[in-house]
Parts: structure tokens; C-alpha cells; sequence
């Protein structure tokens, strides 16, 4: 655990100033919960912040209070330079190095002298912030803004905006309360922002209740690819651009496919391979339950981190030699899996 030093942040930010937010490319519940929390609790203070996403959000989260003030690098990037520029802090939220957020953003913000805050839950995480908030046993940044708020001693502050955005990002980290990574704070804060007015069925219902019919088709097409490999205790789902396109692909359309592999008995070890033709690379996501790393495994070989138990990563090959190259490397495990 990396800790802030709460006084010297509470008088910096003492007198109102122009923040910039910034949550990881291509931001997730958890990204545009902690960083649209944030904001509402920023402008309470009495200060000018703005949130700057990297890139588009997936539409299941464009619900969420605040998400039309979000400027986007990618399609407003002088705006969001000008912004940038501008602010006296910039806060980086769930995200542990400045590469997450794309190469030409993160060029803008290396040139910034402006103080940096990051609040983040992901291993090994860089030193480029003044101020660093970071416990890796946090199930979602969206927790760790709430106690951000609590050693701020501003938990009064918490109106239902902010208890939305914050419980949205709690739920979607833990997969619904589920993961190894909920613990019994995590249901104390739950709670406590349900009493601050957070609408957790209503919230529910518009994160998991939007398929649309070629995604459920989709759905079925990576099922229907899925491949079980017993020795290793490992299920691989493939998504070629091919089929992306045949189901009508939308940004947002195969979160959460990688936990299907993970779903049968007997499987330790989940993978998606998902082609992106345009950005020629083939997108990884890796999950695992116990003890088997998927950050370290995706940091030795796909470019990539995040949690033990949940990481992403790239193949700049195709998509076929992508998934010959990972099973080329899955013996070398399977002491690992087979615990
Ligand atoms: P997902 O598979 O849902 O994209 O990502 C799973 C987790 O790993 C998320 O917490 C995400 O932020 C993190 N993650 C995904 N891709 C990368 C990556 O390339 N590098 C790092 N360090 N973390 C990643
Ligand atoms: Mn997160």
C-alpha cells in the first residue's frame, strides 16, 4: 500500500483551481465511476474539474451522471489538450503506468508540469504522481475513492451522483460482488453508498440488462469457438474480426465473454483472444481463480498486466499464431495449474 499525505493535499487543493481527470484507455464501469465520483466531489469543493477519457466509453455505461461533460481525447483532441494545459492537477485513476492511456495522450501528459495524483488498485504501479494513492488488495479504484473522500474527512459529501458512480464501478470490478477480491469492506461501502442514494437494482439493470440480439448472438459464436484444454485446467475463446463484424459489433459487446471459459468446473485458467483488425493486433484478456498470476503471466509474454486474477494484453501477430504462440508457452504452467 502506497498512501497520500492527506494534509499537505488538503492544503494544496485548499483554494479552488482547474483539475483534469483521467481514467485508462478504453475505460471500463470502474475508469468512468472512480473518475466521474471524482469529479462531482472536485466541483463540491469548489474547483473547475473536467474529466478527459482517452477514447469512447462502451454505450452500457453512457447512463451514468455526468458522462455527457466527459471531453474525449480521441475526438476532441485540441479541446482536451487546451484542458490539459490549463490544469494545475491532474488526477489518473485506475491505472498504474501513463502508457494505458495511448501513445499520443500519453505524450501530452509527460510534457505536463503540473502535480499528479494517482489512485489506482493495479500491481507494480509507476512513480510519475506527487501524490500516489495505491493498495493493490482494493477491489476497485471506485473503493478506494470512497476512502480517498473518508481520509479527505468529506464523506459528507457524498450525494446520489457520487454514490452511483462509485457503486457502478464496485459492482462491475467484482463481477457483482463476486470476485476472491470482495471483501467485507467492500459490502460496508456498498451499503453506505446505498444510503447516500445509490440505486443498486436500477444500476444493475442498466450495466447487465442491454444486450441487443446480435450480441447474444455473439455470444453464442465465442461459445461456440470455445476450446477446453484439461491438462492444463485452461479454456481459450477466439473472436475473429470476421465474426465481430457478422454479429454487428459494438464496443462493449464481448465484456465480460472471458468468464464463461472460467464458469466450468475444473478450468483455473480463462483466455480471449478478440482480433482488431483496424489497430492490427489481436486483444487478450486473461483470468484465473487461485493462485495462478495472470499479471505476471501477461507481463512475460503479451505486453500487457493487471490483478493476479485478471489482466489484459496484445498479439501483434495474427489472431491464428497468436493463440499457436500462447499454446506453445502453456507447458511451461502447468506445475502452476495443476495446484
Ligand atoms: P480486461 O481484460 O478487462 O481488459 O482487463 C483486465 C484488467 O487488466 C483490468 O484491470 C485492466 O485495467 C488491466 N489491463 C488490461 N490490459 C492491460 C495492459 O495492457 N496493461 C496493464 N498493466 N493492465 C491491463
Ligand atoms: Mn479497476
Amino acid at each position: 500500500m502506497i498512501a497520500i499525505d492527506y494534509k499537505a493535499l488538503k492544503s494544496a487543493l485548499a483554494t479552488p483551481t482547474k483539475i483534469a481527470i483521467i481514467p485508462h484507455r478504453n475505460p471500463d464501469g470502474d475508469a468512468i465511476g472512480s473518475t466521474l465520483a471524482l469529479n462531482h466531489y472536485l466541483k463540491k469543493m469548489g474547483h473547475e474539474a473536467v474529466v478527459i477519457s482517452p477514447n469512447e466509453a462502451p454505450s452500457f455505461l453512457h447512463w451514468m451522471p455526468g458522462f455527457e461533460t466527459i471531453v474525449n481525447f480521441e475526438s476532441d483532441r485540441e479541446h482536451a489538450i487546451k484542458t490539459l494545459k490549463e490544469a494545475s492537477f491532474v488526477f489518473t485513476l485506475d491505472f498504474n503506468h501513463l502508457s494505458r492511456v495511448g501513445h499520443d495522450m500519453q505524450i501530452n501528459l509527460e510534457r505536463l508540469k503540473t502535480t499528479f495524483v494517482m489512485i489506482d488498485h493495479h500491481q507494480q504501479p509507476d512513480s510519475y504522481a506527487q501524490y500516489t494513492y495505491s493498495d493493490t488488495s482494493i477491489c476497485a479504484t471506485c473503493q478506494m475513492v470512497y476512502h480517498f473522500m473518508e481520509s479527505m474527512k468529506d464523506l459528507d459529501k457524498i450525494n446520489p451522483d457520487i454514490a452511483n458512480c462509485l457503486y457502478t464501478g464496485i459492482l462491475t470490478d467484482t463481477g457483482s460482488f463476486k470476485f476472491a477480491s470482495t471483501t467485507a469492506t467492500t459490502h460496508q461501502v456498498a451499503a453506505a453508498l446505498i444510503e447516500k442514494g445509490a440505486q443498486n437494482a436500477e444500476i444493475h439493470r442498466a450495466i447487465y440488462d442491454t444486450n441487443s440480439p446480435s450480441r447474444l448472438h455473439l455470444l453464442g459464436c465465442a461459445l461456440k469457438n470455445m476450446e477446453i484444454i484439461p491438462e492444463f485446467h485452461t479454456a481459450i475463446i477466439h473472436l475473429s474480426q470476421a465474426e465481430l463484424d457478422q454479429y454487428n459489433y459494438k464496443k462493449g459487446d464481448t465484456e465480460g465473454l472471458v468468464n464463461y471459459g472460467l464458469s466450468i468446473d475444473g478450468v483455473e485458467f480463462a483466455v480471449i483472444f478478440i482480433e482488431n483488425a483496424a489497430e492490427k493486433m489481436v486483444k487478450i484478456s486473461f483470468r484465473s481463480q487461485g493462485s495462478f498470476s495472470v499479471n505476471e503471466f501477461s507481463r512475460a509474454h503479451f505486453n500487457g498486466g493487471g490483478h493476479d486474477n485478471a489482466a489484459g494484453g496484445r498479439g501483434e501477430d495474427s489472431l491464428e499464431n497468436t493463440i499457436a504462440y500462447f499454446k506453445s508457452i502453456l507447458p511451461n504452467y502447468k506445475n502452476q495449474l495443476d495446484k
